[in-house]
């Protein structure tokens, strides 16, 4: 694919590039530019904007972790639900995804804790999981 310069800040960027990876300038020249695309540019400007501040960034850092623990709170409920319906496979897999969920968020005490009711619960069911 052919490389143009950005009209805003002279760039390099792909000719189909629906918009400046740099500045998010939109490139006049990508054809037939779908919502999706002007999404799917936006996120990985925000992706990339987030890696970049991620480490230097303690704002960033415990933003995120608030996300992530409200996450995992959201599967601790969902987890809650699985266990009302008494559905044994469906409270194991939830248990899982709870505990995975802590572990992203880097909350260790918690992370044990589901680890044990997963294996308990996956137990119950008849799976045995590492
Ligand atoms: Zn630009």
């Amino acid at each position: 694919m052919a490389l143009i310069h950005c009209k805003e800040c002279k760039t390099e960027i792909s000719s189909t590039a629906a918009l400046c990876p740099k500045c998010g300038h939109p490139n006049p020249k990508a054809k037939h530019l779908s919502g999706k695309q002007v999404f799917a540019g936006l996120l990985i400007a925000g992706v990339g904007i987030w890696w970049m501040s991620t480490g230097s960034n303690s704002y960033v850092d415990s933003q995120m972790k608030k996300i992530e623990t409200k996450v995992a709170d959201d599967f601790v409920a969902k987890y809650q639900i699985a266990k009302r319906e008494g559905d044994k496979m469906q409270i194991c897999v939830q248990a899982g995804i709870v505990a995975a969920s802590y572990l992203q968020a880097k909350d260790e005490a918690n992370y044990q804790q589901w680890k044990q009711t997963e294996k308990a619960d996956c137990r119950k069911a008849g799976i045995s999981r590492p």
